[in-house]
C-alpha cells in the first residue's frame, strides 16, 4: 500500500518514537516503523512531532491592526477597549479579511491550526463577523477557525449589542461570547450571564465568556457562569477567559468558588502574554501578576487552556503567532516549575485547548486529521524552554510550511562547527 506522506522516525510527545503515514487528509498508521511506499517522506528523525498548536482565544477582527488609528498610551484594557472603539468605524471588509488572512500565513508558519476567535458584534453593520465568516471558509483547508459572538461594548450597555449578538449567531457564528465585568453595574453583569446562557442552552451552542477581566476582586461573574452552566445542564461547553479577578480574590471566597467550577465543568483560558502586560497598571508596588490561578485551577481538576489573546492590536504591541511564547510566559507567570507543570504547559496551548474548543478530528491518532508539527526538540518542555523552530507543519495532510533548523554555524577553536541548544549532556 502506498501513502500520500510519512513523516518518518519522530518522537512523539509521550516519548515513544514512530512513523506516521498520511492517505488523504487523514492519518493512516502510526507505527514504530512503516515500510511502504509514500508520494512524500519528511525526515523527523531526532525531532518531536506533536498535534499542532492551538489557540482558544484570539480576536481576529483586530490583528495586525498596530497603530491605527493611533497607539494605546496608556497600556491598559480600558484604553484599548476606546481605541478600538474608535477604529472600528474605519474598518472595511476587504482590510479585516486581508489582515486576518496574512496573520492566517503566520500561524500556519508556526504549526498553529486551531484558533478560537472572538468577533465583536457592536458594529451595527457586522462588517468583521461577514468578513471573519469568509475567512473562516477560505482557510478551511489548512486551519480550524471557530468564531466567538463578542458584545465588546457590554450586552446591555451598547444599545444594540443584545440583538446583534442574536444575529451573528444566525449568520452562522459558532460560540457565545461576552463580557459581564464591562456592563454598567454588576447587576447587570450577572443579568448578561444568565441570558447569554440561556441563549446558548436553547441553540444547543459553547459559551466563552470574557470574565472578570479586572484586578478588582469583588468581580465575581464566574461564579454565575459556574451557576448558569449548572442550572442549564451545559456542563463542559462553558468557558471562562481571562478570570484575572480571581488573582486579587479573597482566598477563603475562592475555596468555596473552585468547586462549584469544577462541578459545572467550566474550563479557564488564562492569556498570560495580555494578562501580565495589562492588569495591575493602578497597583504601585507591589504590583500584581494579573494572571488567575493556573495551578489551584489543575489542583481541582478544572480545564485550563492558554490563549495568545492579542497580535498587534490596540491592546498589545507585540505577538508572533507563536503559542510557544504563550506556554513560556504561562509558565513563568503561573510559576509551572516542575516536570509534570511544564509539560502541562504545552498540553495548554496543544491538547488541552483542542478539548475545550471540542475539536473532535484533533490529535495524533488512527483515523484523525492529519495535521501536525515537526518541532526541532526533544520533547514537550524542551519545546517550550527553546520555542523551538517549526521544522514541517502538515495540515489535513499537506506539508504547508517548512523551515531550515535553527542551528547557528560556530567559529571557534576547538569547540563545535554547530550549536542548536538542545540538551544532550
Ligand atoms: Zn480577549
Amino acid at each position: 500500500m502506498a501513502f500520500d506522506l510519512i513523516v518518518k522516525g519522530g518522537t512523539l510527545p509521550d516519548g515513544a518514537v514512530a512513523d506516521i503515514a498520511i492517505s488523504g487528509d487523514r492519518i493512516a498508521a502510526i507505527e514504530p516503523s512503516i515500510e511502504a511506499e509514500a508520494a512524500r517522506v519528511v525526515d523527523a528523525s531526532g525531532n518531536l512531532v506533536s498535534p499542532p498548536f492551538v489557540d482558544p482565544h484570539f480576536h481576529m477582527d483586530a490583528t495586525l491592526s498596530y497603530g491605527i488609528p493611533r497607539i494605546n498610551a496608556s497600556g491598559t484594557l480600558l484604553e484599548g477597549i476606546s481605541l478600538w472603539g474608535e477604529l472600528k468605524p474605519l474598518l472595511t471588509h476587504e482590510a479585516v479579511k486581508e489582515r486576518a488572512l496574512a496573520y492566517c500565513d503566520w500561524a500556519v508558519s508556526m504549526g498553529l491550526l486551531a484558533i478560537r476567535s472572538h468577533v465583536d458584534v457592536c458594529d451595527d453593520r457586522l462588517l468583521a463577523v461577514e468578513a471573519l465568516l469568509a475567512v473562516k471558509k477560505e482557510i478551511e483547508p489548512y486551519i480550524d477557525l471557530q468564531l466567538v459572538a463578542f458584545p465588546q461594548d457590554g450586552l446591555y450597555r451598547s444599545p444594540t449589542a443584545r440583538e446583534n449578538t442574536i444575529r451573528a449567531l444566525d449568520m452562522g457564528v459558532d460560540v457565545v461570547g461576552g463580557i459581564p465585568h464591562f456592563e454598567r453595574t454588576m447587576a447587570d453583569g450577572t443579568r448578561s450571564v444568565t441570558e447569554l446562557c440561556e441563549i446558548a442552552a436553547e441553540r444547543g451552542l459553547m459559551v466563552d465568556m470574557h470574565c472578570d477581566e479586572t484586578d478588582d476582586p469583588m468581580s465575581r461573574h464566574i461564579e454565575q457562569l459556574a451557576y448558569e452552566t449548572q442550572r442549564l445542564g451545559l456542563h463542559g461547553r462553558v468557558n471562562g477567559s481571562h478570570l484575572t479577578s480571581m488573582h486579587s480574590m479573597d482566598n477563603y471566597y475562592v475555596s468555596k468558588l473552585l468547586p462549584l467550577i469544577a462541578e459545572a465543568e467550566v474550563s479557564a483560558i488564562p492569556n498570560p502574554l495580555i494578562n501580565i502586560m495589562l492588569q495591575g497598571r493602578h497597583d504601585t508596588f507591589p504590583k500584581r501578576r494579573g494572571m488567575t490561578r493556573v495551578k489551584e485551577m489543575l489542583a481541582m481538576g478544572i480545564r485550563v487552556g492558554f490563549g495568545q489573546d492579542c497580535c498587534l492590536d490596540p491592546w498589545y504591541s507585540l505577538g508572533a503567532a507563536d503559542m510557544l511564547d504563550v506556554a513560556h510566559m504561562g509558565l513563568h507567570v503561573a510559576q509551572m516549575s516542575s516536570p509534570a507543570e511544564m509539560r502541562k504547559c504545552f498540553d495548554m496551548v496543544t491538547t488541552e485547548s483542542a478539548a475545550i474548543m471540542g475539536l473532535e478530528d484533533y490529535g495524533l491518532e488512527l483515523g484523525k486529521a492529519a495535521s501536525l508539527v515537526v518541532l526541532e526538540a526533544g520533547d514537550p518542555i524542551e519545546a517550550v524552554r527553546l520555542r523551538a523552530a517549526r521544522l514541517a507543519v502538515v495540515a489535513k495532510g499537506k506539508v504547508v510550511a517548512e523551515r531550515p533548523s535553527s542551528a547557528a554555524q560556530l567559529s571557534l577553536p576547538g569547540r563545535p562547527a554547530s550549536v542548536d541548544r538542545r540538551h544532550r549532556i
